[in-house]
């Protein structure tokens, strides 16, 4: 059996473990992506390719080295369907927005890492997680075109996207490393690149649309005026659904599609959850979406994929200088996560929660009636504090849904509580079983208050 050593190992060459393995060999650092697919295919992942906040990625991989594979960044807002109303809201998306080329950008990724001096193994499946007598990671056994291979290192990072197989087969029982993780906490997802011969009229918005049955949603993102990328998902816990022929029936229904052809197919599966409290054990991180660092209200994950992999990179290489990868020393890792976007993904996660307590039809006649575009422009403008004419607009507009809207202002209270508790996320791991217990008795009253299920 043939064996490589190198300081890191990384599993995965898609956004999360590209960062991590520039910024560390950015630094002369030893480093090995080991990715199952061939060097073809690597980097064409399913995703809606909506790109948010490029401009501030982190610049291990230079920002003109993906910029090419913008296809598209005259998108500003968000239009959202509601055909139950017959409705159209069109709401303004603050901030850099693209459209991307996303096999494009992903062959760009890897080119990056591997500019800065990381090695790329294609074609290596890997089926195992080593661990010594302690627990500690020390390495993986893998298969390349049929023969064994193993990796020894100082760290393995798990960069293996959702339901990463690693975390199967590692036992991370006795470290603080999140193992209550589930199926239903995960979204199917299915996605085409379709040419239509005319120019579509919304090549300026991200378009959203509420699928047939509940808890999903489609999306039309334009590429290009010709080019999009058409989709739709369900969450886990819900009855599944016939993702490509629902599709396919959206898609015969709108004029714009007609005489359309189908470029690119893929699914897959991805996280609508809260960030894993703890993505680190002896010898071990997790980042990007096999750390569930998703917005889990968008499903955007490539920008907290990206930051994921540079704050892994950084703790890795202070863990090999100081000899030390016990979970006291990645610990810093889970910090910076946590305070960059996991605590904010971690409050948004109570509305996906709230959402799936209510019956989507009367949530979209809710949404229908609010005065959407003020309320968001004063939200956008930075004023927290809501005009007296918006709130009576936003009265008289919404009578028939106060119920609703009552039950949602609590359940935003109850966010602003958790994100409060996600705030003070402990600096090391001595505090975090204090802070999870604080943490699970302010879900109670998230479960109690929208009557949901308990997603954890
Ligand atoms: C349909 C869909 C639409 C989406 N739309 C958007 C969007 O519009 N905008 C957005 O920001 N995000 C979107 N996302 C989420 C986004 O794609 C992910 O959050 C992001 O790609 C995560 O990057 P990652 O590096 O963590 O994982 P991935 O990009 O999934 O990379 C994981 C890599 O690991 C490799 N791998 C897995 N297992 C093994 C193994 N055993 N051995 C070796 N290699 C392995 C895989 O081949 C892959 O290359 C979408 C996701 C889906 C599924």
């Amino acid at each position: 059996m043939t064996t490589h050593e190198h300081d890191v190992t990384i599993v995965g060459a898609g956004t999360a473990g590209c960062y991590a393995a520039a910024t560390m060999a950015h630094e002369g650092y030893d480093v090995v992506i080991v990715e199952r697919k061939d060097e073809d295919e690597a980097g064409h992942i399913a995703c809606g390719d909506a790109l948010k906040g490029a401009s501030n990625f982190p610049e291990s991989i230079p920002r003109s080295q993906i910029e090419p594979a913008f296809t598209n960044t005259d998108v500003d807002h968000g239009r959202f369907e509601i055909p139950a109303e017959d409705t159209v809201l069109e709401i303004p998306i603050p901030g850099e927005l693209a459209v991307i080329d996303r096999w494009e950008y992903g062959r760009r990724l890897i080119e990056g890492a591997t500019d800065a001096g990381a090695e790329l193994h294609y074609d290596t499946v890997v089926k195992d997680v080593v661990q010594d007598d302690d627990g500690r990671v020390t390495g993986l056994t893998a298969v390349r075109k049929g023969d064994p291979v193993e990796y020894e290192s100082e760290l393995v990072i798990d960069a293996a996207g959702s339901l990463s197989l690693l975390q199967d087969k590692a036992d991370l029982d006795d470290a603080t490393f999140d193992t209550n993780v589930q199926y239903s906490q995960f979204c199917s997802a299915y996605r085409e690149i379709v040419e239509v011969d005319e120019p579509v009229e919304w090549d300026d918005a991200l378009v959203f649309k509420p699928t047939e049955r509940a808890a999903g949603y489609l999306w039309y993102f334009p590429r290009t005026s010709t080019e999009i990328n058409v989709g739709l998902g369900f969450q886990m816990n819900e009855e599944p659904m016939e993702l490509v022929e629902s599709l396919k029936r959206d898609l015969r229904n709108r004029p714009e599609f007609d005489g359309a052809t189908v470029e690119d197919k893929l699914g897959a599966a991805l996280p609508t959850r809260r960030p894993y409290d703890s993505a680190v054990a002896p010898g071990f991180m997790a980042v990007g979406d096999a750390a569930g660092h998703v917005n889990p209200t968008t499903g955007g994950g490539i920008a907290g994929a990206a930051y994921a992999g540079q704050y892994a990179g950084e703790q890795a290489i202070e863990a090999i200088e100081d000899d030390d990868v016990s979970e006291s020393k990645l610990w810093r890792y889970n910090e910076r996560v946590m305070d960059h976007y996991g605590s904010r993904y971690a409050a948004l996660d109570v509305y996906n929660i709230f959402s799936t307590a209510y019956d989507v039809d009367d949530l979209m006649a809710m949404l229908a009636a609010l005065p959407v575009k003020p309320l968001s422009e004063a939200l956008y403008s930075g004023s927290a504090e809501v005009g007296l004419l918006l709130k009576l607009k936003t009265a008289i507009k919404s009578f028939g849904h106060w119920g609703t809207i009552y039950d949602l202002y609590q359940t935003k209270s109850l966010a602003d509580e958790l994100l409060d508790h996600y705030e003070s996320y402990p600096s090391s791991p001595a505090q975090f079983d204090a802070w999870r217990k604080r943490r699970d008795e302010l879900m109670d009253d998230i479960y109690a208050v929208t009557g949901a299920e308990p997603k954890y």
